[in-house]
């Protein structure tokens, strides 16, 4: 016990209204015990507040494990001592300490006190170990709004010393929402959007359609590498990989030519509708954004999106690219998005692209196609990888 190392875990306010706290609960030790693999460790809750014990020298692993949890709002390394003023002053000493050598001056304490049996009240608790902190420390002062650092101090069952809490990633446990499916091309707009939704709740499946050798094998493992980074998010997923040559190629045969990305992305929205059904997915997430390319007007995503009834999400339709870089970058998947390989909606662009689809028009031309036989073939021939959280790609700062 000694040896463990104790965190306090920031939830959002709603987790732990009545109903909710024992599925948190259960997810966060369901999420963690994959995480967490090979690290011993055990969660705790307390009235408004859950604590993860781990055995020490793990901090690293278990820091960017824990920044990555969707649900989680914060976290702080905790000192849990003995309710005895010198054994508190020392923690707290000890938690301004790395503060102050972090270059931070001006702090505050909060304090609170559950248990009143306590001989110091809150107010007490703050001023003395202030008076404290300020002496061993005189290059810092106190400052009641806005200061560098914070120490907090909580007189529990035990007394509970910490410092700022490192961010976390908010939202929602993975799988409260049920499961999605998220269509991840190699390219820097869907890696975001399923990592967006992850983060509201739902669980990830991806589907990425190759077109082999009009893509290359390169675009495929780059795929893979987002579906990695996806999954330090969601703790695993699987990618299913959709042989879709066939089908583009009947595309460009039978459509015309301006039509012809409009087509591509019918059957991209024909074959995920019937997977999804099959497996139980309840949404169908895209990496669109209104207005960026020709196939994302708002007339082009109401003819796209005809072939399912499912709801298509699309997290990012408002989102300006600039903002979707930014992310990218944060959650690491930005790096391997731009690496040079592309992917088959390039390779089959018309060069003047319909803008405006009109639905009952277009819906006509794509029956015409007669592409169903196709479709089931190619969903035949759909192969799976699953993806552990253990084979994750783990970059950029990823604290949102
Ligand atoms: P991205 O950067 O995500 O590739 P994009 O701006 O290049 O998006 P499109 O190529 O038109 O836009 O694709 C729009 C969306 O359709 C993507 O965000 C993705 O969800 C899906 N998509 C496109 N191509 C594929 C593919 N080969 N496999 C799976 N999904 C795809
Ligand atoms: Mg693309």
């Amino acid at each position: 016990m000694e040896q463990d190392e104790l965190y306090l875990i920031k939830v959002g306010e709603i987790l732990l209204k009545l109903g909710n706290r024992r599925e948190f609960e259960n997810r966060l030790r369901a999420g963690l015990k994959d995480r967490l693999a090979g690290i011993r460790h055990r969660i705790e809750y307390q009235p408004g507040r859950f604590f993860l014990v781990v055995e020490a020298g793990r901090s690293a692993e278990v820091e960017g494990i824990l920044s990555r949890f969707p649900g989680i709002n914060g976290f702080a390394k905790t000192r849990r001592c003995e309710k005895n003023f010198d054994v508190i002053e020392k923690a707290a000493l000890e938690t301004a300490a790395l503060a102050v050598a972090r270059g931070k001056r001006s702090f505050k304490v909060e304090s609170r006190r559950s248990d009143k049996s306590f001989p110091k009240d809150s107010a007490e608790i703050g001023r003395d170990l202030g008076h404290s902190i300020l002496t061993a420390f005189p290059e810092t002062q106190v400052r009641m709004t806005g200061p560098d650092f914070k120490v907090h101090v909580e007189i529990r069952d035990k007394a509970f010393v910490y410092g700022d809490a490192t961010k976390g990633q908010r939202g929602l446990p993975v799988g409260t929402q049920g499961r999605g499916l998220l269509l991840l091309s190699g390219g820097i707009d869907s890696p975001v959007a399923g990592y967006l939704m992850a983060r509201r709740g739902l669980a990830l499946e991806a589907m990425y359609f190759h077109a082999w050798p009009y893509t290359s094998e390169e675009a495929h493992s780059k795929v893979k590498d987002l579906a990695r980074v996806l999954a330090a998010y969601t703790g695993g997923l699987c990618l299913w990989t959709v042989p879709f040559t066939e089908v583009q190629l009947a595309i460009k045969k039978g459509a015309r030519e301006d039509l012809t990305t409009l087509m591509m992305r019918a059957a991209m929205m024909e074959i995920p509708q019937t997977h999804a059904l099959r497996r139980r997915d309840t949404c169908i997430i895209t990496g669109e954004s209104l207005g960026q390319v020709a196939s994302q007007t708002a007339e082009n995503l109401r003819f796209t999106e005809f072939p399912t009834d499912l709801p298509v999400l699309r997290p990012l339709i408002g989102t300006d690219k600039e903002d979707t870089i930014r992310i990218a970058r944060e959650i690491g998947s930005f790096d391997i998005s731009v690496l040079p390989f592309e992917d088959c909606c390039v390779i089959f662009s018309p060069k003047h692209p319909m803008l405006k689809a009109n639905l009952q028009r277009e819906k006509a031309a794509y029956t015409a196609l007669n592409l169903g036989p196709l479709l089931a073939e190619a969903l035949e021939k759909t192969e799976k990888l699953d993806i552990a959280f253990a084979d994750r790609i783990v970059r950029g700062k990823s604290q949102r």
